[in-house]
């Protein structure tokens, strides 16, 4: 898209007159535009689906129309779980938008990835165990040291994690590989899972991209995972990958300096 502006044009030596035309290329910033719109319609639209929903069934329970008990631990149910979404998808936004503005310096300390491994491993263990999902953890117990926000770095960790099971069916493998080289440490989590198209790999870290939005609503899921892992593995100066095949499963895979340098 060009920006034109055709501004008339006196030279002063001769008396000729014309016109100069300066084009702007302006894409990029009617880019920015469309993505801040895209994004407030997206969180309105969010925030509204668990609204209509907790207002629906609050209704339907003050109606007096529902007498049996079982009927109305159903509907409480409902109430409470799409408040709990609305309070994960608040807290998410707010850390998205606090990692964006970078308005919470990173607390560097030396970190032990293995240690954050195996605890996230604690953390998800009941979603796994309840699709009898198996956890392989790297073979080699030794402790991988980076420089590290202790709290971003289990964030990062716990959302591929939690994906990885998520989008596995049951009776599925997460793979969890620690490679330390010398300067750089590589994480992947690979999973047997449903696996992602090729087309939407590129979007996979966008706000509120999802594969499938219905499944991912089922599941629980923001939107907002992949693009928080995305500026906190970058807020470490790191990069995030992706490979997958539809219907074998996906590798997440992040890389990271050993050493932060200390950036102002
Ligand atoms: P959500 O809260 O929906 O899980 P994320 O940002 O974490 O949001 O992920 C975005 C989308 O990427 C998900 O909705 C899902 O479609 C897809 N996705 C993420 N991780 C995986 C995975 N391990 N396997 C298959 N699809 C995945």
């Amino acid at each position: 898209i060009l920006d034109v502006h055709i501004a008339p044009y006196y030279s002063q030596g001769w008396m000729s007159r014309g016109a100069i035309i300066v084009l702007h290329d302006i894409t990029e910033i009617r880019k920015l535009e469309k993505m801040r719109s895209d994004f407030v319609a997206n969180v309105s639209h969010e925030l509204k689906t668990p609204i209509t929903s907790v207002k629906g069934f609050a209704e339907t329970l003050l109606s007096g129309d529902v007498n049996d008990k079982e009927t109305n631990e159903q509907f409480l149910r409902i109430i409470y779980d799409e408040s709990e979404r609305l309070n994960r998808l608040i807290t998410d936004l707010l850390n998205l938008s606090k990692i964006e503005k970078q308005a919470m310096p990173l607390k560097i300390t030396e970190v032990n990835v293995i240690e954050v491994i195996n605890d996230t491993t604690k953390t998800i263990s009941k979603l796994a165990s309840d699709k009898n999902i198996a956890i392989h953890l790297p073979e080699d117990k030794e402790a991988v040291i980076i420089e590290a926000d202790l709290d971003r770095f289990s964030q990062i960790i716990l959302n591929l994690m939690a994906n990885a099971v998520t989008y596995t069916s049951e009776n599925g493998h997460v793979y969890v590989d620690v490679e330390s080289r010398t300067t750089e440490v590589y994480i992947s989590i690979r999973d047997t899972g449903m696996g992602i198209p090729s087309e939407s790999l590129e979007r996979l870290f966008e706000r509120f991209y999802r594969v499938d939005k219905a499944r991912s609503r089922n599941s629980g899921g923001t939107g907002l995972g992949l693009a928080i892992v995305k500026h906190l593995v970058e807020s470490h100066d790191g990069e995030i990958t992706v490979t997958s095949k539809e219907g074998e499963g996906s590798t997440f895979t992040v890389r990271l300096p050993k050493i932060k340098e200390i950036t102002e």
